[in-house]
């Protein structure tokens, strides 16, 4: 699939921006701080209803545009699919703030084809893979960038994961409340039982969806990193679900295994105030020539790992879809050697669309085709180079 057109209003530093794409390779070319990073985040808004980065939504909403009477951000595109075309819409609505730009309270609606509709109906309608320069969290960060990693393939995939998810999120976050209760005297301890059949049934989700799309990520990414390293290094990831005793089958044994283990973890949860299995403590461990890429990987091999897991995440998306994922490249190529460059944007063909900023005086004469498309990106305006 294809982004067609995409317009910006009062979007980060995007007053008012129409931006028709094409099919195949865009550069967006442009100075530091200009836009280049924001239009990105707009195209992954669009595909998964939440930015890439910021840390309220009221973030988005231009500074400009917050003394307006009623300020808002609106990011919408027209989408070309293997199912047909459609349009999406992001919209930001803040309270106005004056001049003040911290933490505006805001809220967000989102429409397809100009129909009001809810976020479930909404997320992967415009399926995205984001690289950025963060991406080496991956490999060296916390546990929780790699559960994102998986978030955030998955829910656009499957609206279901993302209900499960954001259940799950809620479960446990009641029932640690409960366990600070029951801790305090104030709850039974036979009060989590409720809790805990809620937490094994969206959590036998969360594993099992993981489980299996690690399997097929592993894949992808060892062949990957064979291509971007010239076969000279193996990379193994495996899913590391914290789940003792789980040793496969089907969703009823998901359950049964998550209700055990919450059983058997019980003492020690309440003891600790919060819950201590379950999928919201899992992780994706990841070798390098088998030792742990986290601990011994030099800087280029993490870069280099953590390209191969976006690029593995692409194609388990298309695999997935039945229709390519757009490709959002933000600032990647620069950090790169010739050779992993190279090997990067010889893989460019196989997707619809690339989008793919740099900062002003990168050169990329090696590899990348003819037919790009080229743009200029200068204080919050786009024009064709
Ligand atoms: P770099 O090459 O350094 O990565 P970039 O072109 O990717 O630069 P962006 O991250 O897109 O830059 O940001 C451009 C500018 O947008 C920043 O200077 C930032 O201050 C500004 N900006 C961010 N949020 C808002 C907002 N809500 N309103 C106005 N400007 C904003
Ligand atoms: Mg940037």
């Amino acid at each position: 699939m294809w982004i067609q057109r995409l317009t910006l209003s009062n979007f980060r530093n995007y007053r008012a921006q129409e931006l028709t794409l094409a099919k195949g390779p865009s550069l967006l070319l442009g100075g530091n701080a200009q836009g280049k990073s924001n239009l990105l985040e707009a195209a992954f808004l669009l595909a998964t209803t939440r930015s890439s980065r910021a840390q309220t939504e009221g973030e988005l909403i231009h500074w400009d545009a917050l003394s307006d009477p009623q300020p808002v951000a609106r990011v919408a595109a027209q989408i070309e699919r293997r199912d047909g075309p459609l349009e999406i819409e992001v919209i930001i609505a803040g309270r106005p703030q004056g001049t003040e730009r911290a933490r505006v309270p805001a809220s967000k609606r989102l429409r397809v084809n100009g129909v009001p509709r809810r976020q479930a109906d909404v997320v992967g309608q415009l399926t995205a893979v984001l690289f950025s320069t963060d991406d080496m969290e991956l490999i060296s960060g916390a546990p929780s960038e790699r559960r994102r990693y998986l978030d955030v393939m998955l829910s656009q995939l499957q609206p279901a994961y993302m209900v499960a998810l954001q259940r799950y999120g809620k479960v446990v976050s009641q029932r640690n409340a409960l366990l600070h209760r029951i801790q305090s005297g104030e709850a039974a301890p036979d009060e989590l039982d409720f809790w805990d059949g809620e937490l094994a049934g969206h959590g036998a989700t969360l594993v099992g969806e993981r489980a299996q799309a690690v399997e097929a990520l592993a894949g992808h990414a060892r062949k990957a990193h064979r291509q971007l390293s010239a076969n000279t290094e193996e990379l193994a990831i495996s899913y590391s679900p914290r789940l003792e005793g789980w040793t496969g089958g089907g969703t009823d044994e998901l359950v049964a295994a998550l209700r055990e283990a919450l059983a058997s973890g019980r003492q020690r949860d309440i003891g600790a105030g919060v819950t201590l299995t379950g999928p919201h403590r899992d992780d994706l461990i990841i070798l390098l020539n088998g030792v742990a890429a986290a601990s011994f990987a030099s800087r280029g091999q993490e870069r280099t790992a953590a390209l191969a897991l976006r690029l593995a995440e692409a194609r388990y998306m298309a695999d997935s879809k039945d229709d390519l994922p757009v490709v959002l490249l933000d600032d990647v190529l620069s950090e790169l050697d010739k050779d992993r460059r190279r090997a990067v944007l010889s893989s460019l063909g196989e997707w619809d669309q690339i989008l793919i900023t740099s900062a002003d005086g990168d050169r990329f004469d090696e590899g990348l085709p003819g037919s790009a498309a080229v743009f200029r990106v200068e204080a919050g305006t786009i024009q064709p180079a």
